[in-house]
């Protein structure tokens, strides 16, 4: 593992291709994709390179509501959630808690039931909703936990299987299999500069760059795709919850119960276009952190939710004031499963998105069992 410069980097034994395959990414689609090849393809040299550190602060992975649910996924895909908690238990054991989660209506749905009788044992929960607006409940079974602590584990558990980790350092690909790698340190005045460039070359090479990718794919491979991205806020909600306090969800608006609060995960509408910086917009005049479409969500809630009226909805002044990040859209649709995408003759793209909570692992492994079968390269 080299994890700062001071580390001379010195891959494998053969200068030309000392690798079979590269990673680009260690979030938690990379990470569990290194983890699964060493379980499926041991006789592979992999090597994962990371931009930032494990996890990254500005990757969708540890921002992510690390929430896995069943409740919005066709029965199609419940095979591969059932499987992706399995793994999840088997990596994280107690890191993993599980918590009911409800979807409420303002209209009976099959199964639901009187949102009152649900939340009975919950009255920090009840206080957050309008019982008039949101009277019917559908319970699901749920499981939390944290992505980063996800990555940390799946990157661990492949080192000591023999993945090597490049840290700290920015990953190029090229067409023909060719990576060009900047290995970033940080100068005295806190600015981000390249130490030193290396060109690796390797059979197969996997973007797993999160919302970087499909723009990496377009510029640096020339191949366009139809995956896209958007930017997520998660803004804080000061009302308190407990350990077994249920997960909540209407309209799109997940409140995830988390530190004792609430994290807000609002809904995802649309692909954000080319070009587009997020900025803070304003509620009555005054500026927030939070973005235009995110509050537009959070005022149409506010009937359902009362809470999000009050000094306890975190606002912000300016967008730093509220956790945001870059999240992968797969297909360019915000409801699309996990994704795996072959480019070239050298190069594959794993894309995570809003349902790599659920599906992420899964998708992560049947890449791994595509390429240990020979058909990856
Ligand atoms: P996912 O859920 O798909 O794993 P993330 O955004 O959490 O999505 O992970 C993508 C990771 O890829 C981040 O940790 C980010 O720092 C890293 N990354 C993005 N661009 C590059 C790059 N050019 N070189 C190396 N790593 C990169």
């Amino acid at each position: 593992m080299w994890a700062h410069v001071g580390q001379s980097f010195t891959p494998g034994t053969d200068p030309q291709a000392p690798y079979d395959v590269l990673i680009l990414g260690a979030g938690r689609m990379g990470s569990a994709l290194a983890l699964a090849l060493t379980e499926h393809a041991p006789h592979l040299k992999t090597l994962l390179v990371e931009e930032g550190g494990l996890p990254n602060e500005d990757g969708a992975t540890i921002l992510a509501p690390g929430i896995w649910t069943t409740a919005h996924l066709p029965d199609s895909q419940h095979g591969a959630a059932r499987w992706t908690l399995e793994r999840l238990r088997a990596l994280l054991g107690d890191d993993i808690q599980s918590r009911r989660y409800l979807t409420l209506h303002d209209q009976p749905t099959p199964g639901s039931q009187p949102t009152r009788d649900l939340l009975g044992a919950h009255p920090q929960s009840l206080a957050l909703l309008d019982l008039g607006v949101l009277p019917h409940a559908r319970a699901h079974g749920a499981h939390t936990y944290r992505p980063g602590t996800l990555a940390q584990v799946a990157a661990q558990s492949a080192i000591r299987r023999g993945t090597d980790l490049l840290l700290n350092t920015r990953a190029t690909p090229h067409p023909g299999g060719r990576v060009t790698l900047e290995r970033l340190t940080v100068t005295n005045t806190h600015q981000v500069v390249t130490h030193e460039t290396h060109t690796l070359h390797a059979p197969l090479i996997v973007l797993a760059t999160g919302a970087h990718a499909p723009t990496q794919a377009e510029h640096h491979l020339g191949v366009h795709t139809r995956h896209a991205r958007a930017y997520r806020q998660t803004p804080h909600l000061a009302a308190p919850s407990t350990e077994d306090t249920p997960v909540l969800h209407a309209h799109g608006l997940t409140l995830r119960p988390q530190h004792g609060a609430y994290t807000l995960i609002p809904p995802i509408h649309h692909r954000d276009p080319h070009g587009y910086a997020p900025q803070g917009g304003h509620l009555t005049g005054v500026p927030t952190g939070l973005r235009r479409e995110t509050l537009e969500d959070l005022v149409g809630l506010m009937d359902a939710f009362p809470a999000l009226a009050t000094s306890d909805l975190h606002l912000g002044r300016s967008l730093a004031d509220i956790p945001g990040a870059w999240l992968a859209l797969p297909g360019g649709q915000p409801g699309a499963p996990p994704t795996h995408d072959r480019l070239d003759d050298h190069t594959h793209l794993l894309l995570g998105g809003p349902h790599a909570d659920t599906l992420g692992l899964w998708t992560a492994d049947e890449l791994a069992r595509q390429i240990a079968g020979g058909s990856g390269q």
